[in-house]
């Protein structure tokens, strides 16, 4: 493997293990008032995903017996079986926030807008959220924005675009 993907592969798996944290993190704090839990699939969808991201999964997947569902509903993810995760330990930094109140930037750059999931917090009044108890996705996205520019300017195989994005259905092709 080039110096450089490799590179950025350990950047990219830095990035992953600081944001699990501060995801674990929220996830305890919030856990009195949350309701998500094995069983309940509503988040996962066919996310687009950085170059980088896609293929460090590929490589940690690659030869493994991978459990896939091949009948997916258009636009659920191909790794929810039996309503299970059967990538957990490698899903993608997007799933490690399922279930978390979101905090990102409107398109103007002027406002925070906050996302959360109805079902999972259905016993919070509106004063509950705040800066502090969200979860940051800009802050994280730009750090991997960074890493996937440098991962994709490497990468030959293929050339991708700075905003192009591979959907996980495209994994099994390269698996
Ligand atoms: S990779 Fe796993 S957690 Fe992420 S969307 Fe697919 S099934 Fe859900």
């Amino acid at each position: 493997m080039r110096k450089s993907i490799k590179q950025a592969y350990e950047d990219y798996l830095k990035l992953r293990t600081d944001l699990q944290k501060t995801c674990t993190a929220l996830h305890n704090l919030h856990s009195p008032h949350t309701q998500c839990g094995k069983g309940c699939s509503s988040c996962c969808m066919d996310f687009g995903l950085m170059p980088v991201e896609f293929h460090y999964i590929v490589e940690q997947l690659k030869n493994k017996p991978i459990a896939l569902n091949r009948e997916t509903e258009k636009g659920q993810c191909i790794f929810l079986v039996n309503n299970e995760c059967t990538i957990y330990e490698h899903r993608p930094i997007i799933c490690r926030s399922h279930g978390l109140p979101i905090l990102f930037m409107d398109e103007e750059g002027e406002n925070y807008n906050l996302s959360f999931c109805p079902l999972n917090f259905n016993n919070v009044n509106d004063n509950y959220f705040s800066f502090e108890n969200s979860y940051h996705q800009d802050t994280f996205n730009s750090k991997l924005y960074m890493i996937n520019k440098a991962f994709i300017e490497a990468y030959t195989e293929h050339r991708y675009q700075s905003s192009q994005l591979v959907p996980i259905h495209c994994m099994p092709k390269f698996l």
